[in-house]
């Protein structure tokens, strides 16, 4: 997603949000709705394990079983709290979980 759909824009702006999505994303030129927004927090959660993810990948520590464990949840949206905890398990024998 980095295009409007209906006239080709690249830029977005925030809009307003309803009681169960935290504010939707619009497009700049006509205004078209992109999607909604998580909550900033949410966002950053994932984006940390995100982060987490590609760490682990990259120091080549893993065993076979840990490398196709987080290439499998590295597209997930949503993660299971047993995904997160082997995750955060695995950056911290890593010593991975913060730079
Ligand atoms: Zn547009």
């Amino acid at each position: 997603m980095s295009k409007c759909p209906k006239c080709g824009c690249q830029t977005f702006v925030m809009g307003a949000g309803t009681q169960t999505h935290y504010a939707s994303l619009r497009c700049s030129e006509c205004d078209r709705f992109i999607r909604w927004l998580p909550h900033p927090k949410t966002y950053e959660a994932h984006g940390d394990e995100n982060a987490l993810i590609d760490r682990l990948l990259a120091c080549g520590r893993l065993n076979n079983w840990e490398v196709k464990f987080c290439i499998n949840i590295r597209p997930l949206k949503k993660r299971h709290p047993n995904q997160k905890a082997k995750l955060q398990e695995l950056g911290n024998r890593l010593k991975l979980n913060r730079l």
